[in-house]
């Protein structure tokens, strides 16, 4: 078939989502349990990796770890997509967080709120292997290997990509940060850029890390340690999510590892004794982006295209999954009264829903990123007394926990 051919070929669908990461492949999977006739599109075609076994040194890991709320597993378990990622799954029960300034510290236990764990870690990989094995089994579900080039709106959405032509009710954009479905849809975006960069990679440590999840906060940003293990069963292994200044990490990058080890144990307090071996380090911006509006005719936007935030509460995920939690709710309710879709009032239902749930997040984590970034001594202190009353009174620790996991 000539490209011609294929351009000339208008396929229809009543759902089209752009991008199939985390969220835009949990979207796909609930909508087409809907009923709804699904068009996936992604360059890589939503192929699963193969998923070994877990890690056995510190290279075998993905490199991209998530925090995972309970509320979020949940979604994943509607889905039926949780089950294949248990086996690799890290349980936090414990959370210590503490400012590398002063004496402020708090810790957070699973048992406070009478709950086996606080969430969990788990590579990328693994939750997206195991979104993509539902993806190819389910019916209804199309991907489509090629990303979004343009679109046009009026009554439907159509769309080209590359050479595709296909047409649907609604367009949902799951395209990440750089979202072309947003720029497409010329919506707006508030977005300020925090200077810094987030080093990630994993590592091994001296000490088991006993299943607590770790923050010490430094003036120039968050160095957070999340318990990993390997397939011995060993806890030594931790991903690390290091928030620095431009400058401060191009240093730190191109440091060789041992000196990058013996910066980062330092940067820890040596909480987990010395940094045994590291894998490879990689990097990523620190952008806080929220679409204005994650509504337009026919269309809608979930995940990072809609937000980005920063990695310190590891919340990124959590909030594109309460986006699909969300949606699938109103897609259902317009199937129950004979809506399509993209009628506006499914949009406006769900942008009410989300945006100020996601807006609240983010100005929360907006806000402990200045406290403690602040060198002003007044700020310091604040920030330490709170740390510590907040740590002293039970019911307010509660209500943060139980928050933070999404309940
Ligand atoms: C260092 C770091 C640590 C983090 N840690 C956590 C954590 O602990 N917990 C947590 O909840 N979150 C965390 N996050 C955030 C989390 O990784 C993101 O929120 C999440 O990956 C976003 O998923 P998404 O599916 O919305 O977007 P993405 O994962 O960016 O997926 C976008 C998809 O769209 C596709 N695409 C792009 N352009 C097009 C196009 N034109 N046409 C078709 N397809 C296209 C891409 O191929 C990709 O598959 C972290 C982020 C960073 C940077």
């Amino acid at each position: 078939m000539s490209a011609a051919d294929v351009l000339s070929e208008t396929r229809v669908f009543d759902i089209v989502v752009v991008g199939g990461g985390l969220v835009g492949a949990a979207t796909a999977i609930g909508a087409a349990r809907l009923g709804y006739r699904v068009a996936v599109l992604d360059p890589t075609g939503c192929q699963a990796k193969k998923s070994g076994p877990l890690g056995s040194d510190v290279k075998s890991f993905d490199l991209r770890v998530s925090a995972l709320t309970r509320a979020s597993q949940r979604l994943l378990d509607s889905l039926g997509c949780w089950e294949p990622v248990v086996p690799f799954i890290q349980h936090y029960v414990q959370m210590d967080v503490w400012d590398a300034e002063g004496s402020g510290r708090i810790h957070f236990s699973a048992s406070e709120v009478f709950e086996d764990d606080l969430g969990c870690i788990v590579e990328n990989s693994r939750v997206l292997s195991s979104l993509y094995s539902e993806l190819v089994h389910t019916d209804n579900i199309e991907v489509i290997p090629a990303s979004l080039e343009s679109l046009q709106v009026n009554g439907s959405v159509s769309i080209v990509a590359e050479g595709h032509h296909i047409t649907a009710s609604l367009l949902i954009g799951a395209d990440g940060a750089l979202s072309r479905t947003r720029q497409l849809l010329s919506l707006p975006t508030r977005e300020w850029d925090y200077g810094q960069e987030a080093i990630v990679a994993t590592i091994q440590t001296e000490q088991s890390h006993e299943s607590v999840a770790r923050q010490r906060f430094l003036q120039s940003g968050p160095l957070a340690l999340l318990p990993l293990h390997d397939r011995e069963g060993s806890d030594k292994y931790c991903s690390i999510v290091w928030s620095v200044d431009q400058e401060r990490c191009r240093e730190l990058y191109d440091l060789d590892d041992d000196s990058f080890k013996e910066q980062l144990a330092q940067a820890s307090e040596w909480v987990l004794g010395k940094v045994v071996n590291i894998g490879p380090r990689a990097k990523f911006p620190l952008i806080q982006r929220h679409a204005k509006h994650y509504i337009a005719s026919n269309s809608l936007l979930v995940g990072d295209a809609a937000h980005t935030i920063h990695p310190l509460a590891g919340q990124g995920v959590n909030l594109g999954f309460q986006d699909v939690r969300v949606l699938l709710e109103e897609l259902e309710r317009a199937k129950s009264r004979r809506l399509k879709p993209g009628e506006t009032e499914v949009l406006k239902r769900y942008q009410r829903r989300r945006q100020p749930e996601n807006l609240a997040m983010m100005a929360a984590m907006e806000s402990f990123k200045r406290g403690f970034t602040s060198t002003n001594p007044v700020v310091s202190w604040l920030r330490n007394e709170g740390m510590n009353r907040v740590n002293a009174l039970l019911p307010v620790k509660k209500a943060i926990i139980r928050q933070a996991m999404g309940l």
